[in-house]
């Protein structure tokens, strides 16, 4: 199938190719022309056989690549999860369970589409013959750098290099990504918050001079962002696979709707929820929850997407994020899909920081989505609630979503059954989650991931246990200003490996 871009429909390509692209040339982002219908009684069957089989049928769905080669592709990149189910979906109660998300190799649910585009690409170059390797460059809250890195470790013709805010990533993060292995890896901090680091990222990826430099050395610039469409067509997978299990286990009636609660940043895992109600899943309200960061709130209730506003640091660094970059693939759908519409608001929010929509969009979101946020003191609540109520663990991201959850029952009383995404293993923000649970302060990672174990009976995963012993490999820091050069320098170590 083919994608065409949010700003210029005459921009297409199939949807293969665009994941080398990942932004479009115009600096819109890619959307598949039509979402094809999901046939029920089919996805029962694939969930009984397996998540490789949903998601290799969605991926069909969108690439023109044989479904035996999807089957085989999608299995292996799920064989290193450590759930049996891949991702196993818990009953909280009567009407709410949660989707964990996090059982990739590093514990976040960026693994979920990480361990695919690897696989996506390596055939796309294949395909169009690109003579060029590719050049990854990825700016992270946290999850997405590890898991690009571990996805594209040691992968023929990729390298990849991660830059995180220096002082806006939890310290399990910060050593999951300092001590990644691989001869076509590195990472790099930058001086500033998320979106300094997104914001010098972009201005790389439209920097002529820089890509024709890039070039000369050999490689093309791409990106593992969610603004790569790579990225969230493997995410629908989860959520029919989520439906069709409620299903099986009577959690929902068939055809019943079904609400799915999101701890929201770049805004890419809720669309690919509204992606798989495009396509006939019957989803019933999307809850959009959001950390003190809460520009996507005040966009829904509101109607006005405005940036200029204090950045908060939070626990749920993940989320700290002012510019959530999907919510373009969304505003057009909202409109329509007319792109002069989108252009206008993207060059508004480019040039003013703030755009504002019609009533009439405001109430076509309101149909679909639900849009509340929560305190870092709420967060915590929520942590402890959890684990007093259904004794379950939550990170901090599912706890801003079980917050949300819990105001949107109380403001609409509404009883759909509902599910919610947990989003990371709880360990990789150890020191948190202690002191929410009100098991005492714990500033260093590794002694509060043991108080927590203790705390809680539930083991510490071997990826965490085993960033002790490894080796801090990638300690550059730079400016904004610096990005350029630390890509340079990596680029002459990976000539040399
Ligand atoms: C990335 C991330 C989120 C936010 O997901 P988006 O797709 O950016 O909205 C939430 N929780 C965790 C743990 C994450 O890593």
């Amino acid at each position: 199938m083919n994608v065409s871009s949010t700003r210029d429909e005459s921009i297409q390509m199939p949807a293969l190719k665009a994941v080398l692209e990942g932004i479009a040339p115009d600096g819109g982002l890619f959307v598949p022309v039509r979402f094809p219908a999901i046939d029920a009684r089919t996805l029962l069957e694939d969930a009984a056989a397996g998540y490789p089989r949903v998601a290799a049928r969605v991926l069909a769905d969108f690439f023109d690549i044989d479904r035996s080669a999807l089957v085989q592709l999608a299995t292996d990149a799920y064989a290193g999860f450590d759930a049996p189910e891949v991702v196993p979906l818990k009953k909280f109660r009567d009407g709410l369970h949660v989707l964990e998300l996090f059982h990739g190799p590093t514990l976040a649910f960026k693994d979920m589409a990480l361990q695919i585009l690897p696989r996506l690409m390596d055939l796309a170059l294949g395909q169009y013959e690109r003579k060029e390797d590719a050049l990854i460059l990825t700016a992270t809250s946290g999850d997405t750098g590890k898991a690009a890195l571990e996805g594209f470790r040691d992968v023929a013709r990729a390298s990849v290099f991660v830059f995180y805010p220096d002082d806006g990533v939890a310290e399990m993060q910060r050593l999951q990504m300092v001590t990644q292995r691989g001869g076509n890896v590195g990472a790099c901090a930058v001086r500033g918050n998320f979106d300094d680091a997104q914001t010098g990222l972009k201005r790389l990826f439209t920097d002529a001079a820089f890509n024709a430099e890039i070039e000369r050395d050999g490689y093309f610039l791409s990106a593992a962002n969610s603004i790569n469409i790579g990225r969230l067509l493997p995410q629908i997978a989860y959520y029919c696979h989520a439906y069709a299990r409620l299903i099986a286990e009577g959690g929902a009636a068939y055809g019943e709707k079904v609400n799915f609660v999101v701890p929201t940043g770049n805004f890419g895992n809720i669309l690919s929820a509204h992606y798989a109600r495009e396509m006939g899943l019957p989803v019933g309200k999307l809850i959009c929850a959001s950390n003190s960061n809460n520009v996507l709130t005040d966009f829904f209730r509101q109607g006005r997407y405005d940036v200029r506003r204090e950045f908060h640091k939070t626990i749920s660094p993940s989320m700290d994020i002012l510019v959530s970059s999907n919510l373009e693939r969304l505003l057009y759908e909202m409109c329509g899909r007319d792109c002069a519409t989108v252009r206008e608001w993207m060059a508004a929010l480019g040039s003013n920081g703030h755009y504002e929509i019609p009533a009439s969009a405001r109430e076509w979101l309101s149909e679909g989505f639900y849009a509340d946020c929560c305190s870092d003191a709420e967060t915590e609540e929520a942590i402890r609630r959890a684990f007093g109520e259904y004794g379950y663990v939550l990170d901090p991201h599912t706890a801003v979503a079980m917050a949300v959850y819990g105001k949107y029952c109380r403001g609409t009383g509404d009883a759909t059954p509902t599910v919610v995404t947990a989003t990371a293993n709880p360990y990789k923000f150890a020191p948190d989650v202690l002191r929410a649970l009100g098991r005492g302060d714990e500033a260093n990672a590794f002694a509060a991931a043991e108080r927590l174990k203790e705390a809680t009976g539930t083991p510490i995963p071997g990826a965490i246990l085993e960033l002790r012993r490894l080796p801090e490999l990638h300690t550059g820091v730079v400016d904004k200003d610096g990005m350029a050069d630390a890509v340079r320098a990596f680029l002459r170590g990976v000539g040399r490996a």
